[in-house]
């Protein structure tokens, strides 16, 4: 049973101009990517292309920088219901684009979401901005704390006009770890390429952060986490496809699979840990 924990299916008419021409320009399949988001029947066989099992399906809410709003939520949910034991719905919430974060909190439990991303490069915000009177935040933590519902958070850069980088660094989301021990949290991309120290340290510093490695080539995963087999039991598999610059899922699977390290490591971050934290 293989994860990537990391796939963007999105609503493509949402994009921006801009970030769509970025999309547009870095990939030369994009009509396929197109279907892919409109026809979960022709994912699920690319998905079997690729030999993978299931995938979790990332979308935000960035009105400002890509164009996402809060009706991603409903669209992954619709989206999955193709194959719930395939698909699954990763959904998210702005504190800024909010009118009511409880009633939003609920319809994201309600909708069955299993993962929610805050993108603070994206949403313009620090995952610990809950200690700078952004409430709604401890009221987003707090529920999927309580909804056994984990969060990931982007770490990294990223390319996107209008994206801030400073958001980005993973040592904002240590407050998030200490305050709410009971949340599963997840380091999407392990702070590539400017912060894997600060995330690596995270991660063992603390029982509820995991590390997902999309975005980072497998090729240079052992470069930048020498000693991944010390996290390997909260580490997770993923791709970020179709992101810019991000090759076939494919691709990325052979190429994590050919890496120099035990069977029983790479069983642990293809499937076991993402099965203790989505079970079937
Ligand atoms: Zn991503």
């Amino acid at each position: 049973m293989i994860t990537d924990c990391h796939v963007h299916i999105q609503p493509v008419e949402m994009f921006k101009p801009e970030a769509l021409a970025i999309m547009k320009k870095k990939r030369p399949n994009f009509d396929d990517i197109l279907e892919y988001c409109r026809s979960p029947k022709a994912f699920l066989a690319y998905l079997d292309r690729c030999g993978i099992d299931r995938a979790v399906l990332i979308n935000y809410v960035a009105p400002e920088v890509i164009g996402f709003t809060s009706g991603v939520n409903a669209f992954v949910a619709d989206y999955c219901k193709a194959n719930p034991q395939r698909l699954i719905p990763c959904g998210s919430l702005h504190p800024r684009h909010t009118h009511n974060v409880l009633a939003d909190v609920e319809q994201i439990v309600r909708l069955g979401i299993r993962l929610i991303k805050i993108h603070s490069s994206y949403q313009l915000l620090f995952p610990n901005d809950y200690l700078k009177g952004v409430k709604e935040l401890e009221i987003i933590y707090r529920a999927a704390e309580a909804n056994g519902i984990p969060v990931m958070f982007h770490t990294g850069t990223s390319i996107f006009p209008g994206a801030r980088n400073k958001y980005g660094d993973p040592i904002f989301v240590d407050d998030v770890a200490v305050d709410f021990p009971k949340l599963k949290i997840l380091l999407a991309h392990g702070g590539r390429p400017l912060w894997m120290d600060t995330a690596f340290f995270l991660i063992r510093r603390h029982p509820n952060v995991f590390l997902d490695i999309s975005g980072i080539p497998p090729k240079t995963l052992l470069k930048y986490f020498p000693r991944l087999p010390e996290i390997a039991n909260k580490t997770l598999f993923g791709t970020d496809w179709p992101g810019p610059g991000v090759p076939e899922i494919k691709k990325n699977l052979d190429d994590f699979r050919a890496l120099p390290l035990d069977g029983a490591i790479k069983h642990q971050i293809l499937s076991a840990t993402a099965l203790s934290i989505w079970p079937v």
